[in-house]
């Protein structure tokens, strides 16, 4: 009988996949198998086994490359007749094999049409990124209201982890979505509101891909002021930045606000979105600030809100980032011991725990505008999501330097955890399923009841070990 290994060297990568041998638990590209459903796209042998984080190794058996809804559904059927796991790719970008699985990927990049830009929503299938929405949205000045820094990530992908941006006031992505298209675990597409099918609705926005694969999404978009003026601040000490930072959020009069330490140096960074016709008035906003402005500069909207992704096109080139080593640590901090946990971790920092490619920052959200159930955070008025963005000095596999960043992301995260702090599920630290009921709390009973709604063989995305 074929086994995989061969398989895959005799037939080599990107083979289209014919069947299921469910004795020998192999697909194949001949038989003896079960012949997989008719697709409008196709089945693939690929390797596509790590992640952004490039350390976690998992190969597929095979990759679903969808050409339409029923392509997924008719596969989800045919993994749950034979007990495969599945688990869907949006752009890999999370980093601790999150979305990585030894049984049927879905790469959803192929289901990445753009259906419709109305006055203000936009109607997308998850396959597409944040940046292809922006871009098509920018051309009626319109745009989400909320965006992750990076926005090179896929709509599916960052609507299961929840989508954390620095513009304060807004909630997260997850909070601006009205409707999805899900295919859940029992391989039906299904639609899902807050009006209807809410458990499933609430159930997938920042559901870790524990429930359904969300094939589309009907998202906000908000009108956009064609320019930013973006201001960074320097400080001496971190008391002085608390400080600035708090006033400004208080005053509510930028709505973009963020900290990131460079060199160790901790900075504000703010944007005031205008219209050149009125533009903002520095002395006003920065009124009674401490802080050094070491920058102010007028971005037009797109080189603004594609800023990170600039930056990280240009690490790719410069340091081959995609291939560095990226253990990422981020936890969920309540206002009231926020400064104690950033006082005590940051200095401790050294150059070998950010490197050349990584970045320290600190995202304060309003809590109150916070409204999905999955949705883990402090219970606080405001909640700061700090990260410690790790990158390798150098591309390759260092499994070492993984193990060593790791063990120091599980020593953070017990510190954090004691202060009231929570797990942003993107980023790198080992969770046994005792931490996972921990994480979901109160909401636990719900995770367990849609899992057995939408899930009931548990074969999506086994990654996080949630369930
Ligand atoms: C440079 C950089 C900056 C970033 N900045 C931010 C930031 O400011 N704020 C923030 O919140 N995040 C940020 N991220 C992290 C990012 O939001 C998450 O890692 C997110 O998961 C990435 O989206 P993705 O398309 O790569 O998803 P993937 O990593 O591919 O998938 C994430 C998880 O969702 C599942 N999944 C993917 N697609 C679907 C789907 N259609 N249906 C169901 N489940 C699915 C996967 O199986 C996996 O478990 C940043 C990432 C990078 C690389």
């Amino acid at each position: 009988m074929l086994t995989r290994r061969n398989l895959l060297t005799g037939l080599g990568l990107g083979v289209l996949v014919a069947g299921f041998d469910p004795v020998g638990r192999v697909w194949a590209a001949e038989g003896p198998f079960e012949r997989v459903p008719h697709l409008d796209g196709e089945l693939v042998f690929d390797d596509v086994s790590t992640d952004n984080g490039q350390y976690v190794v998992r190969k597929p058996l095979a990759v679903l490359r969808p050409k339409s809804v029923s392509d997924i559904e008719k596969m989800i059927l045919f993994c749950r007749k034979h007990r495969i796991k599945v688990a869907t790719r949006g752009r890999g970008h999370s980093t601790h094999g999150q979305g990585l699985v030894a049984g049927l990927l879905i790469d959803s990049r192929t289901l990445n049409r753009i259906h419709a830009i109305g006055p203000d929503y936009a109607d997308i299938d998850a396959g597409a990124t944040w940046l292809d929405l922006t871009r098509a949205a920018y051309q009626k000045q319109l745009t989400p209201p909320v965006l992750t820094g990076y926005i090179g990530l896929s709509i599916g992908g960052v609507l299961s982890m929840g989508g954390v941006s620095s513009t304060n006031r807004e909630g997260l992505i997850v909070d601006r979505v009205r409707e999805l298209e899900v295919v859940t675990g029992e391989g039906r597409a299904v639609r899902c509101s807050h009006k209807q099918n809410r458990r499933l609705f609430e159930a997938v926005l920042a559901g870790v891909g524990q429930f359904g694969v969300i094939t589309r999404a009907i998202v906000d978009l908000v009108p956009a002021l064609p320019m930013a003026r973006s201001y960074i601040l320097s400080y001496a000490d971190q008391q002085t930045f608390f400080k600035d930072l708090r006033t400004l959020l208080a005053r509510n009069e930028i709505g973009d606000i963020f900290g990131q330490w460079l060199g160790g140096v901790p900075h504000i960074f703010a944007a005031a979105t205008f219209d050149p016709v009125n533009p903002p008035n520095d002395a006003e906003l920065l009124r009674g600030i401490s802080g050094t402005v070491f920058q102010a500069v007028d971005l037009d909207h797109l080189t603004y809100v594609e800023r990170v992704d600039t930056q990280v096109e240009g690490l790719r080139q410069s340091i081959s980032w995609n291939e560095l080593v990226k253990p990422w640590f981020d936890v969920w901090l309540p206002s009231s011991t926020v400064e104690r946990y950033v006082n005590e971790v940051v200095p401790a920092l050294t150059p070998r725990d950010v490197g050349a490619g990584g970045w320290v920052l600190l995202f304060p959200v309003q809590r109150a505008k916070l409204t999905r159930p999955m949705m883990r955070v402090p219970d606080d008025d405001w909640v700061f999501l700090f990260d410690i963005l790790t990158a390798s000095e150098r591309p390759g596999p260092n499994p070492a330097f993984a193990k060593e960043m790791l063990a120091r992301n599980n020593h953070l995260f017990d510190k954090a955890r004691s202060l009231g702090g929570v797990r942003y599920p993107i980023g790198s630290i080992d969770f046994s399923q005792r931490d996972w009921v921990a994480h979901y709390g109160e909401q636990w009973p719900e995770v367990q009841r849609a899992k057995r709604m939408y899930d009931p063989d548990h074969i999506l995305t086994p990654g996080p070990g949630i369930l």
